[in-house]
């Protein structure tokens, strides 16, 4: 079944007071607070609560996307929180790359737009590429991808710089969720995927995932992309008989809780609840991650290795 585009999903006006999104959403489980949730924001608006109010709660949303397939009103949930942060102002600026540097060709390559923290984890970072035999772009786009997410506006210079080199690309394996639900929409001749699914199906790595490794999703690429990578990531399951962090309804819990202030760095991070929920009652030896941010959140609660899939290759 085909992913549903956002344009098809409906608006908070559908939105029943179900509560389902609750079960899912990481900013419940750390607050409790029915205001911080897809249900209170959508019962806000439906009664007419100006969007200042809503500030507090619109920044508290991590972006993950698990509420999305749980909502039986296939509301535009994410989409709605993106709308919002561009009617307020962001909590801080966010630097937008002005360099002037040469123009790079990706004319029939295959790209990688990897994310800093893949950027910093340099033997996942080369593995990966040399996997997927792609090459990384040196413009990874992690100003656009936080301009997004904080709903700050991007100049067309910048935007063009970025997307020119891209435009003949065979196809790009983008590391931020959001960003690649974005070139989406500007890109749509173009194959774009995530690191996550793109590594996973290499079979030199399957290989070597076990039966007492955590596998963890990067949950943005997962939820955009549900109906038909639920039952991709199943089968991976079954053949390789790791455990993963998806809950009963197959939703990817995220182990990070980053809202947008810890996003933009003004505020510190504190996912150790997040993750040590996702990791409760779980007998498991090894950790391996889609997204290298997530490694720090884990390594600060347990004592056992934690990889990026990638690093598997080295086995
Ligand atoms: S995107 Fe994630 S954090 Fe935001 S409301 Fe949905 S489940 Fe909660
Ligand atoms: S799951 Fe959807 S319909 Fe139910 S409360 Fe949440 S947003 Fe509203």
């Amino acid at each position: 079944m085909p992913a549903l585009a956002a344009h098809s999903r409906s608006g908070f006006a559908a939105c029943s007071g179900c509560s389902l999104c609750l079960l899912v959403c990481p900013v419940w489980r750390k607050t409790r607070d029915l205001r911080y949730t897809p249900h209170g924001r959508a019962k806000a608006l439906q009664h007419g609560v100006p969007v200042a109010e809503l500030k507090n709660s619109v920044e508290s949303c991590t972006l993950c996307g698990a509420c999305e397939p749980a909502c039986p009103e296939i509301i535009d949930l994410v989409g709605m929180v993106l709308s919002l942060r561009r009617q307020l102002t962001a909590p801080a600026a966010v630097t937008m790359n002005d360099t002037n540097g040469k123009t790079a060709n990706y004319a029939g390559q295959r790209v990688l737009l990897a994310t800093p923290a893949l950027r910093e984890t340099v033997v996942a970072l080369e593995r990966t590429a040399k996997l997927l035999d792609c090459v990384v772009a040196e413009d990874n786009g992690a100003d656009i991808a936080l301009a997004l997410e904080a709903g700050t506006p991007i100049a067309n210079a910048r935007r063009e710089r970025f997307l020119t080199p891209l435009f003949s690309a065979k196809k790009i394996i983008a590391g931020d969720g959001l960003l690649a639900r974005q070139l989406k929409d500007w890109l749509p001749l173009i194959e774009i995927t995530s690191p996550g699914i793109a590594l996973s199906k290499c079979s030199e790595l399957r290989r070597h995932l076990r039966s007492d490794d955590l596998y963890v999703i990067e949950p943005r690429a997962f939820h955009a992309n549900y109906d038909e990578l639920v039952l991709y990531y199943d089968d991976l399951r079954h053949a390789t008989g790791c455990a993963m962090n998806l809950d009963l309804q197959r939703i990817a819990i995220p182990a990070t809780a980053r809202n947008l202030r810890q996003r933009l760095g003004v505020e510190a991070e504190d996912n150790a609840a997040q993750t040590r929920w996702l990791l409760q009652g779980r007998k498991i030896a090894r950790i391996v991650v889609e997204d290298a941010g997530d490694i720090a959140a884990f390594r600060q609660v347990v004592d056992m290795p934690v990889v990026h899939l990638a690093e598997l290759a080295n086995e």
